[in-house]
């Protein structure tokens, strides 16, 4: 896989819990996410930050920064993005302005004990639903993995107790450059998802792919365990907010 040097790759990994013995209220058939959102830093980050620290503020930088801030706090209401800027140390990191629709390869078939092809439907319905939440962000299904931008790709279980993990990698201007998912067809204690499950659980890791992070917000999906099926209003307006904002950091005063 091709990187842009400086290129930093954080993954996230989610505990989806079918276990009926959790005492959180779930909705009726839906699954419980737990999250372990374990960052995992590639050796540039501290480079990065250190440049980052050292940037010598222009006037005009300082001039739009006040604008960014002001729209964020304009806009924030009903949205997360105080959180992910917290979690991102106030970087925006999400796909670049102007790009044509990323290209998706989801992996067909596995060789994975109680793989549904019906999965692959699950991940693309949730892929539609990103897709129409009102930013340039448009998805085309590949067939060719090698021309693709996203990659989804199935494992029977994680070691860990994960069902899903996202990973990405961004530029030095802070925009993603590609993205890969992983999905378990079974949770880590040995359960089989259903595609509902499987579609929620997509929909969770998209939101990765993205560029959001988690939210404390139990009716979002981005919550770390989730107990919804489909995006609430936060999420869509969190993600747009988010692409109405420049790509990297937001100097401080
Ligand atoms: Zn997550």
């Amino acid at each position: 896989m091709k990187r842009a040097p400086g290129s930093l790759v954080l993954a996230f990994g989610v505990v989806l819990l079918s276990a009926p013995s959790r005492s959180l209220p779930t909705l009726p058939g839906s699954s419980l996410h737990s999250a372990v959102a374990a960052g995992i830093v590639g050796r540039e980050l501290d480079s990065v930050l250190e440049s980052r620290n050292g940037v010598v503020t222009s006037a005009a930088e300082a001039a739009s920064a006040a604008e960014v801030r002001r729209k964020i706090q304009d806009d924030e209401a009903g949205t997360y993005i105080g959180e992910i800027l917290l979690e991102r140390d106030s970087a925006v990191v999400r796909w670049p302005d102007g790009q044509p629709p990323l290209t998706v390869w989801i992996q067909p078939w596995a060789r994975v004990t109680d793989f549904d092809p019906a999965f692959v439907d699950s991940v693309q319905a949730a892929f539609k639903v990103w897709d129409n939440v009102g930013t340039p962000v448009h998805f085309v299904f590949v067939h060719d993995s090698a021309d693709a931008q996203i990659h989804v790709h199935w494992i029977d279980h994680f070691d860990q107790p994960i069902s899903g993990r996202t990973k990405w990698a961004r530029d030095d201007s802070w925009a993603i450059t590609e993205a890969n998912v992983v999905l378990a067809v079974h949770h880590n204690e040995g359960a089989t998802l259903d595609e509902e499950s499987m579609k929620a659980l997509a929909l969770h890791e998209i939101g990765h792919v993205m560029g959001l992070d988690h939210t404390s917000d139990d009716l979002s999906i981005m919550a770390p365990r989730v107990r919804v099926r489909s995006l609430a209003d936060e999420d869509r307006a969190t993600v747009r907010l988010l692409y109405e904002l420049p790509v990297g950091p937001i100097p401080r005063d």
